[in-house]
């Protein structure tokens, strides 16, 4: 059987160029290499608070993304997350199998929660993982492509089926992460020890930017002592970073890149890391205006929803079945 890929992001802020490198650009890839369920995962999206005409229009945004950047809807099924109600049933089934003690050591979980109040700490933004790994399971995913961020959740989904498993037999599929080799984790031009990213946007490069606005931002991107352009993220974290952005953009490794730029200056080289990421984004904002126009977005979810539905229920009753749920209609 082709191997099934599946990808997610929440519609939560604007895209960045983070978003780009770390998924977006590696979906062509990826439905020619196997069967893809790319996802809009507007469920957890709520985990946070979020203006509710903010999320559709940032729901809208991600799916024109995916097209723009390629995504065919002849080879990959693209959906809403909350158009298919499995992700919410399979949810109260799972939550069963992931512990508060785990739930809680979770990077993500520590991160959001140190900075509020526990009053105001909702129960989803702690179950996280549990919806998560119903995402995954659900449609049998071998591979699961995220940024390096996302890799401790895909692994609390490996844990929860296995414990499934081995409980019930074997019912789940084992899923795994797939970081990309270059770009794994790109960083805010503004503080290069923080990841880029739509719920901290001070220092992201947005995918709506202006061309000139992008070209601004990496011209001011914060570099670090010293004049060498080389690869080093500890002593060199801002460089580094552009580094990474550029052998992304051009699809080299960042050893190539840092051959390329041995003896540029700090000036000159932000010049061309600028060059290459417009050269890239400049044509996706166009297609990505084309589709948001004509709605292109509408039948491939309204489709996507229909394909995803088949495979998710098929999973659903797979799990309720074997934890005793009875199915009244066999
Ligand atoms: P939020 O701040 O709301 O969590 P985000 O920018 O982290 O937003 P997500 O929707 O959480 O975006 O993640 C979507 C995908 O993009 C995930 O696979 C995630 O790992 C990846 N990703 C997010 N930020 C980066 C980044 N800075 N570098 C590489 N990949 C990233
Ligand atoms: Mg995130």
């Amino acid at each position: 059987m082709a191997e099934r890929i599946l990808t997610g992001i929440k519609p939560t802020g604007n895209l960045h160029l983070g978003n780009y490198i770390g998924v977006l650009r590696r979906l062509k890839n990826f439905q020619n290499r196997g069967e893809c369920f790319i996802f809009i995962a507007d469920l957890h999206a709520l985990t946070l608070p979020i203006d509710p005409e903010v999320l559709r229009q940032n729901s809208i945004d991600i799916a024109s993304f995916y097209l723009a950047a390629g995504l065919d809807p002849e080879k990959a099924t693209m959906f809403l997350q909350s158009s298919v109600s499995a992700h919410g049933e399979i949810n109260a089934v799972f939550q069963n199998y992931l512990y508060m003690g785990e739930l809680s050591r979770m990077t993500q979980f520590k991160d959001i929660s140190s900075k509020m109040k526990d009053s105001s700490i909702g129960l989803g933004i702690f179950a996280y993982p549990v919806l998560m790994a119903g995402d995954i399971v659900l449609y049998d995913a071998d591979i699961v492509p995220v940024g390096e961020d996302q890799t401790q959740h895909v692994e609390i989904a490996r844990d929860l089926v296995n414990r499934f498993n081995n409980r019930y037999g074997k019912v789940l599929k084992m899923p795994k992460a797939e970081v990309s080799k270059v770009g794994k984790r790109i960083m805010s031009l503004s503080d290069p020890t923080v990841k880029m990213s739509k719920s901290n946007p001070k220092g992201d490069i947005f995918l709506k930017d202006d061309i000139n606005v992008i070209r601004k931002k990496i011209m001011s991107a914060v570099t670090d002592l010293g004049c060498e352009v080389k690869y080093d993220p500890e002593n060199k974290p801002g460089i580094s970073n552009l580094l990474v952005i550029y052998a992304a953009m051009k699809d080299i490794s960042i050893e190539e890149a840092e051959a390329k730029f041995v003896n540029y200056r700090y000036g000159d080289f932000k010049k061309e890391v600028a060059d290459a990421v417009i050269e890239v984004i400049e044509p996706l904002q166009q297609r990505y205006k084309e589709i948001v126009e004509n709605k292109l977005y509408l039948k491939v979810l309204q489709e996507g929803a229909i394909k995803a539905r088949k495979v998710a229920d098929k999973t659903l009753k797979s799990v309720h079945k074997a934890v005793g749920l009875l199915d009244i209609n066999e």
